[in-house]
């Protein structure tokens, strides 16, 4: 029989996974045996907030995370079914069991710990430049911003043409287009 693993889970969109994120990545691996990452809003892409698919996601944080030497990992889309009263038993369903769930954000720590799983504050990481939507934005401006997340992540959203697609998408929004 295997011994007992701690497993912690991750939540968030992760548009794009920066480093940031990895800083949080780094912790975990440092006191988890093991780690699920879930991807938020996988149904979202094409967007301002949320311009890359589930599945480019997934490869971007893939790479970053083998290029850190981490192997026990599971990567899991989540799409979002708008009713938080249940959300944590729909990602719970979703993932490997996990025992600690890592956040900052105040409402995800509020319904995992109704629901009974322990909350551990991950702590903020040089959040004036690393953010996902600070990220976004330097795409858009056409400034520089893969010094911000890992290589892997760079390497997937250039393979894309993911910050190309950023400004076709804002370059194209309007409040009267819908598709
Ligand atoms: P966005 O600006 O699009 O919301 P984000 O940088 O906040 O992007 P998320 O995918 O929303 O990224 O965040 C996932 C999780 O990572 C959240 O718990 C968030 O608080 C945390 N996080 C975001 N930025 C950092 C950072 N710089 N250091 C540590 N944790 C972070
Ligand atoms: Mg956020």
């Amino acid at each position: 029989m295997r011994a007992k693993e701690t497993s912690a889970l991750l939540i968030g969109r992760f548009q794009p996974f920066h480093k940031g994120h990895l800083e949080v990545v780094r912790l975990i691996a440092k006191e988890c045996d093991r780690m699920i990452v879930g991807i938020g809003s996988a149904q979202l892409s094409h967007t301002f907030d949320n311009p890359f698919t589930a599945g480019e996601r997934h490869l971007m944080m893939s790479r970053a995370l083998h290029d850190e030497g981490l192997d026990n990992f599971f990567l899991v889309p989540i799409v979002d079914i708008n009713r938080y009263a249940v959300w944590v038993a729909h990602v719970a369903s979703l993932v490997p069991p996990f025992q600690a769930v890592y956040t900052t954000n105040p409402l995800t720590r509020r319904l995992f710990e109704e629901a009974g799983y322990e909350v551990r504050a991950a702590p903020m990481f040089d959040r004036h430049i690393y953010s996902g939507t600070k990220i976004r934005t330097r795409m858009v401006q056409g400034e520089e911003w893969e010094s911000l997340v890992p290589k892997g992540v760079a390497e997937t959203i250039r393979e894309v043409k993911g910050d190309e697609r950023l400004r076709e998408i804002m370059k194209d929004h309007s409040p009267e287009v819908t598709i």
